[in-house]
């Protein structure tokens, strides 16, 4: 069996705060932009891409290894990515000490594991709200007409997902879940 699977290992967030997260990107976005559905809002602390079977199984079994429940993470403003030509609308959680601590054991577990190689851009932890569709144009600088919620937030999980696309978007599938106590 040669299946590939498209990983990724993130932070799942607690249900009020994922629909504060959504309620508040469908006030703001303009025509064009597709919402988050509310149940894939998470946090991405490390991106895989394809990988085996095999390495899915290493990584689940370390999961619990690394786990720590980080501080409440507080949102922090949100942007538009890239600025010039919007792809993603995405707001930005305020990486507490201990987030980037999570963050960084993970990737050392994740380099023993399955020979991860960490991408060079600095770490932005970020949750994406909204997609802008194809071929759509959106002003990156312009206002929001809503502030972005103050919300502080206990990580729920962390999960190693694989990611399916589907004709409604993507589809995560969680494969290993690390619960945290808050
Ligand atoms: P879609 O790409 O179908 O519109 P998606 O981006 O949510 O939806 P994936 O592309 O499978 O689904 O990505 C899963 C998660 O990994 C998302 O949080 C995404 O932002 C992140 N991600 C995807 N590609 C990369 C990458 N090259 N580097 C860092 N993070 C990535
Ligand atoms: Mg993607």
């Amino acid at each position: 069996v040669s299946e590939r699977l498209r990983l990724f290992v993130a932070l799942e967030l607690p249900r009020e705060g994922r629909s504060a997260l959504a309620g508040w990107a469908a006030e703001v976005v303009p025509l064009g932009v597709r919402v988050v559905p509310e149940e894939n809002l998470h946090l991405t602390l490390a991106f895989l891409g394809s990988r085996s079977a095999a390495d899915a199984e290493a990584v689940s079994e370390r999961l619990a290894l690394v786990a720590w429940p980080p501080e409440a993470l507080a949102t922090a403003g949100a942007q538009w990515l890239p600025e010039r030509r919007p792809r993603v609308l995405a707001v930005s959680l305020s990486g507490a000490d201990d987030l980037a601590a999570l963050r960084d054991r993970l990737v050392a577990s994740l380099v023993r594991a399955i020979g991860f190689e960490l991408e060079r851009r600095p770490f932005w932890p970020h949750v994406t709200v909204g997609r802008v569709m194809r071929d759509v144009r959106v002003d990156g600088r312009r206002e929001f007409p809503v502030p972005v919620p103050q919300l502080s937030m206990h990580p729920a999980a962390l999960t190693l997902f694989a990611s399916r696309t589907t004709a409604e978007g993507a589809r995560y599938e969680a494969l290993a879940r690390v619960e945290l106590a808050s």
